[in-house]
């Protein structure tokens, strides 16, 4: 389901990455949380060479917060010792199952190496961020709010703040080929709130900032109340207080239960609304 395959650029060098530094800093007006955003591993040496690593720590030393991305795999006790302690790693576990990472997300490692990961970076004096995945591929709408509320589970263990991203249908992906036949229809918002509702007492702060919320490629219920029922989430996401999901009401609550039962009893995880809606089945 990632897109980034097909836009990220080859040869890429320190004196490039330190030009963007250069003019990232000529902006930056002292803003208390900085995100790096590498789409990949911030810790991965052949992605940010350790000299622009320290260059870009000291750039943002005075900054409350410094958040970056990193698979488990680049995460050891020797490079830790080189991030300042505002920082916070995100680690992309998606799903706490071995069977869900491996079949629909082929993620490439196992739950078990993120909560090593996020357990050795807060032993280090440094928070985790933790990003699940609604709704791979191959799993229906009930078994998808299972998977997450049962991730957020597993991740509360290790993690600060644990951010759910629904699917949204990046370009030239599988996830595409099979989205374009009906094979898959993303999330609905009422399984997003659903898994922010159920999820119980959580130590770690639950927070949702879809992308691609509202639209055919992202999370999204029907058009009325797509961009009523994100805004209850974003309010969530601040105030981590349920009653601001209670908000959102509309008559499409009905056709998601009523998908849900489709899926369960027909088995699939299939788009079973495509054939109703012409204007998707050609694809448009
Ligand atoms: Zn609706």
């Amino acid at each position: 389901m990632c897109g980034y395959a097909s836009s990220s650029a080859d040869g890429v060098t320190s004196e490039d990455l330190m030009e963007q530094l250069d003019q990232t800093l000529r902006k930056y007006n002292g803003e208390l949380f900085v995100k790096i955003y590498t789409s990949g591993s911030f810790l991965d040496d052949n992605e940010v060479p350790p000299d622009v690593r320290t260059a870009i720590f000291s750039s943002f030393k005075d900054a409350e917060r410094l958040l970056f991305e990193s698979r488990p795999e680049y995460i050891n006790e020797q490079v830790l010792r080189t991030v300042p302690k505002n920082a916070t790693v995100a680690l992309g576990l998606e799903s706490s199952d071995p069977n869900v990472l491996e079949m629909s997300i082929r993620k490439g490692f196992t739950p078990e190496d993120s909560r090593r990961a996020g357990m050795m970076i807060r032993e280090a004096g440094l928070k985790v961020r933790t990003y699940l995945l609604l709704k791979p591929i191959h799993l229906n709408e009930r078994d998808a709010i299972d998977d997450t509320l049962s991730s957020i589970k597993f991740a509360d263990g290790f993690s600060d703040e644990i951010s759910v991203n629904p699917v949204n249908v990046q370009k030239f992906t599988p996830v595409e080929r099979i989205w374009k036949r009906g094979g898959y229809r993303p999330p609905w918002i009422w399984s997003l709130i659903e898994v922010l509702r159920c999820a119980g007492s959580v130590n770690a702060r639950l927070i949702s900032s879809p992308s691609g919320g509202g639209t055919q490629r992202g999370v999204h219920n029907c058009e009325k109340c797509s961009t009523s029922a994100l805004n209850a989430i974003e309010r969530f996401s601040f105030s981590q207080n349920i009653k601001d999901l209670d908000a959102v009401s509309c008559e499409c609550l009905e056709t998601w239960l009523n998908v849900i039962r489709a899926e369960i009893s027909l088995g699939t995880s299939s788009d079973v609304m495509r054939a109703m809606d012409n204007d998707l089945a050609l694809g448009k």
